[in-house]
């Protein structure tokens, strides 16, 4: 007998029909002879409502409340499957996150799990009872309740099954799998039976937005299998590990757009030691993450350099520059915020020089213009103008995998 945690997202419990389908998933699994823990989204936008509501009482709430409040969407799904469930003739208990054990720290909106004391589920498992938890949230230590960020189910989930030292952890979703491009925008984008935690990880800090990054960290962490497919086919999804069987010619395994991003100049800035330090200390005490760095070739006596942020980020990361402008020591600074960012991740590229070529060929090939590069071991990223992004997912896509 196996213990397996399955996650359901927003889409998969959207209403009573599709809530009805996931207790038959659960259910199945439960009588196949499996102990089974399931970690359900809120249903389809409720988040979205929950948040547009807040606002209409007070744009400035608290994050304490604003968590409150955001939290009751996944009881409002973890209670009604549990209803389901029980009509079935099944034994069944649904736990909000507190219930569960999840401590997370203090961060009220992005909290982070700290440890999970799993009694409760362990205890609900032993009399045979499926366990429904609360995605996304969690205690801190004043006994509030927390939640995890956007998308944090996943990490719930991940986090589970970790703890409870789980057989398998199904993340199930609105696709069948992860694909080698988003299959809603990129005709011919393949499913893939298998990919490595550090390919996954790539791919979902890189745009797809089919796992929540933080859930993947975990995972690769506490080595736990994971499986990504759709509750709406029967069919097997695709598997996240940490070795997979070496595809014959695959280096690249999937390419991803991200436009949440954009670019800083500093133009004609002093040609001196200290200076990147200087720029790049006052941004991260402010908590600013920087992404891909250029630095030109000084002329004279000045240099530029130009690096990317996350789109929110834009204005604040200039206002602290501009405010240091005399002591940097700079001429002034370009902002461009229509950008995006195309990768392409594969483990296989580190023993294959020419995939990175191959990659710019391919944009050449549609006529784009490559305003930065960036590399590491298992993929290349570059920064285009965002109109011309979803063309060079095409050509590169294409270029890899074929029409
Ligand atoms: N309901 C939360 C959100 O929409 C958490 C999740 O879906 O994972 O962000
Ligand atoms: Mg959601």
């Amino acid at each position: 007998m196996a213990l397996i945690v399955q996650k359901f997202g927003g889409t998969s419990v959207a209403n009573a029909e599709r809530i009805q389908n996931v207790a038959r998933i659960i259910t199945d699994t439960y009588r196949a002879g499996n102990s089974v823990v399931a970690v359900l989204s809120a249903q389809g936008d409720t988040t979205d409502d929950l948040i547009a509501k807040a606002m209409e009482i007070n744009p400035r709430a608290s994050k304490r409340e604003m968590d409150m409040l955001l939290s009751t969407g996944e009881q409002i799904s973890c209670a009604l499957c549990a209803m389901a469930i029980e009509a079935m003739g099944f034994p069944v208990v649904s736990l909000t996150g507190w219930q569960a054990g999840m401590k997370t720290n203090k961060a009220y909106g992005s909290a982070r799990i700290k440890s999970i004391d799993t009694e409760r589920i362990v205890s609900e498992l032993g009399r045979n009872a499926i366990v429904l938890v609360t995605g996304f949230q969690g205690l801190n230590k004043y006994e509030d309740i927390t939640t995890l960020g956007r998308g944090g189910s996943d990490t719930s989930a991940v986090a589970l099954a970790a703890a409870l030292k789980a057989d398998l952890c199904q993340i199930y979703t609105d696709v069948e799998g992860v694909y080698t491009a988003d299959p809603r925008r990129v005709s011919g984008a393949r499913k893939l039976d298998e990919i490595t935690y550090d390919e996954m990880l790539e791919l979902a800090s890189l745009g797809a937005q089919v796992l929540h990054n933080r859930s993947v960290e975990m995972a690769k962490k506490y080595q736990v299998k994971l499986e990504v497919l759709s509750s709406f086919a029967k069919k097997p999804g695709t598997k996240v590990k940490e070795v997979v069987k070496k595809m014959e010619k695959t280096y690249v395994v999937g390419v991803a757009k991200d436009k949440d991003i954009g670019r800083l100049a500093l133009v004609e800035l002093e040609d001196r030691p200290g200076i990147a330090y200087k720029v790049f200390s006052l941004l991260s005490k402010e908590n600013i993450n920087v992404d891909i760095i250029l630095q030109s070739i000084g002329r004279g006596d000045t240099k530029d350099i130009s690096f990317t942020v996350k789109r929110g980020d834009l204005e604040a990361a200039r206002q602290i520059l501009e405010e240091h402008q005399e002591s940097i020591g700079f001429d002034h600074i370009d902002v461009s915020s229509n950008l995006a960012k195309v990768s392409i991740v594969g483990a296989g590229m580190i023993d294959n020089p020419g995939v990175a070529s191959q990659m710019f060929e391919a944009i050449y090939g549609a006529r784009i213009n490559i305003q930065m590069i960036s590399t590491s071991e298992i993929k290349v990223s570059v920064l285009l103008d965002e109109e011309d992004a979803d063309k060079a997912v095409a050509a590169i896509h294409k270029s890899f995998f074929g029409e």
